[in-house]
């Protein structure tokens, strides 16, 4: 059986995101998608656990996509979770960039046990990220065409929460 991690913050989840996510369940048997909180990160719209919750609403017909809370080194919970590999997604020469530096640390602290694989999101969604998702909710504008209609309602949820 091959599993594949895929960590990442999915503040709120796009279909960027999901198009990754796609793509590697098409490669390996497992795909375990791990929540992450970054501690030098200060503010996220959705909790750790609504992060998950929306994720799980979204993948809960799928048995091969699995989804976890992460914490602490994606090389830690890949290997605790039998994966060889851990999947990122690139979108721009500024995410090359980080990603370059990101795995050779992974390959260090793991002894050359954790791998990384690069995906590209297919075009339409290549663009997408989070921070792009936020700014056109908080302008009142329809976020339909980046997210799942899961995300779009519970971000409308979420708003009127924090509007009262
Ligand atoms: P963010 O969207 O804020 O960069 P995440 O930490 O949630 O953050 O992203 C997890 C992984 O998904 C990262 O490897 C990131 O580069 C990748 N990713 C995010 N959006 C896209 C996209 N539209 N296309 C390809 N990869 C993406």
């Amino acid at each position: 059986m091959t599993r594949v991690l895929y960590p990442g913050s999915f503040d709120p989840v796009t279909k960027g995101h999901m198009n990754i996510i796609n793509q590697a369940g098409v490669l390996f048997d497992e795909v375990i998608v791990a929540v992450m909180q970054n501690p030098l990160k200060k503010s996220y719209f959705f909790t750790l656990e609504e992060r998950i919750e929306i994720l799980k609403e979204i993948y809960r017909k799928l048995d091969n996509i699995r989804i976890i809370l992460g914490s602490g080194a994606s090389v830690d919970i890949a290997l605790e979770n039998d994966c060889k590999s851990i999947i990122r997604g690139l979108r721009s020469l500024s995410d090359y960039d980080y990603e370059v530096q990101l795995q050779q640390i992974n390959k260090d602290i793991s002894n050359n046990r954790v791998n990384t694989i690069c995906l590209f999101a297919d075009r339409d969604y290549q663009f997408i990220s989070s921070s792009m998702v936020k700014e056109v909710f908080n302008l009142g504008k329809d976020i339909s065409t980046y997210v799942d209609p899961v995300v779009n309602e519970r971000m409308k949820q979420k708003k009127m929460l924090l509007d009262k």
